[in-house]
């Protein structure tokens, strides 16, 4: 990337609009023209720009360049899941998922409706202990342009040109990295993904993932860009500190009574992530405190199996342990939905994949 242009990709939309007319002395009107390119025709070359008169393109591309990651290495799963390894310009690697919606009808089909995990930071400060990115530590944020960069680069991979009509129709911030923790650059992204000029992205089919970070959470509330989701995986303090020791730093009675008062639009519920892991916090115990935690909240419980990664002691729970805790959540009126974990024979687990690389075990 040259060092001395403007990456156009890492603009917001005022800033397209005042590089338009104070660098390119352009009328404002035609920042529309290069949003568009940039975003809904996800083009990589200004010269691919074919409604911009020659002299135009040659004076944009003396000053900017569209800049776009790098795949380094994609797995498809057996039941469709898609794991790209996407390397960013200073060399560092980041994981995003493509989890269909529908079951894939042949093999390779990629046209079923997508939802799209994607990454904020490139590893995580948290260090939960059952998870691959924690234990990589963080090196450093996210930009804007980069968190937006996954879903162009996912939709060039799967043919997705049409806005209008989109393969990607979800996105959830959940991949690796803390999200509130690099809250400008994602209401940033948000804000770009939404932009009706460009992808138009619905604030309903977006959801942001957090741990449960006390700094951030009500401005995040108060934009309303996104759904909120929080990592729960554990229903007391002590749990809590063994299983995710820095997002216990606020103590799980106050995130309680933050999310009480969290500003929801009209029917919207926030949701709970639950990750099961079997022997942990899957007990009579836990039911009981869910129940408390969740009679005082408009939320609903999201369950996910734990998925095994290398080097941690915990253990997936079997069908039949699933289902015991399932309809224990049930017969004290929780609404708990078990999400199905996908992609396992690809290491789709958040961090393992980039964990392999770092290993050498890559298959690419
Ligand atoms: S689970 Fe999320 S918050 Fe915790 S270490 Fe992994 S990426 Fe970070």
């Amino acid at each position: 990337m040259p060092l001395d242009k403007v990456d156009l990709c890492e603009l917001t939309w005022p800033e397209l609009e005042k590089f338009v007319v104070e660098t390119l002395c352009w009328k404002r009107f035609r920042a529309q023209q290069i949003w568009r390119w940039v975003w809904a025709g996800n083009v990589s070359d200004i010269s691919s720009m074919t409604d911009l008169s020659l002299r135009d393109r040659e004076q944009l591309a003396g000053s900017a360049c569209i800049g776009r990651l790098r795949t380094a290495d994609v797995r498809v799963s057996s039941d469709g899941t898609t794991k790209f390894l996407l390397q960013l310009g200073d060399g560092e690697l980041i994981e995003t998922v493509l989890i269909p919606s529908d079951a894939p009808q042949r093999p390779g089909d990629l046209t079923v409706r997508m939802t799209q995990c994607i990454s904020t930071q490139v590893g995580c400060p948290m260090a939960c202990s059952f998870c691959s990115t924690g234990k990589l530590g963080f090196r450093r944020n996210m930009t804007m342009g980069e968190i937006i960069g996954q879903v162009q680069a996912a939709r060039a991979y799967l043919g997705d040109t049409r806005p209008e009509r989109p393969i990607i129709r979800n996105l959830v911030y959940m991949g690796m990295g803390e999200p509130l923790l690099n809250l400008d650059a994602v209401l940033d992204s948000l804000k770009t993904l939404q932009h009706p000029h460009g992808l138009a992205f619905s604030p309903r089919r977006i959801t942001v993932s957090t741990c449960g970070i006390q700094k951030g959470m009500r401005e995040f509330g108060e934009s309303g860009l996104a759904y909120l989701a929080v990592s729960l995986h554990a229903p007391n303090q002590q749990l809590r500190e063994q299983l995710m020791p820095r997002a216990s730093a606020w103590p799980l009675d106050e995130l309680v009574a933050s999310l009480e008062d969290y500003p929801l639009k009209a029917r919207e519920r926030i949701t709970l992530e639950y990750l099961v892991i079997a022997g942990v916090n899957d007990q009579p115990e836990h039911v009981r405190q869910l129940a408390r935690i969740c009679s005082r909240l408009k939320a609903k419980l999201n369950l996910i199996p734990y998925n095994p990664t290398p080097g941690t002691a915990y253990r997936a729970p079997t069908p039949e342990e699933l289902l015991r805790f399932e309809k224990a959540l049930w017969q004290k009126d929780i609404t708990a939905i078990v999400r199905k974990s996908k992609g396992q024979d690809i290491e789709a687990a958040c961090g393992q994949l980039r964990a392999a690389h770092e290993a050498g075990v890559s298959r690419a």
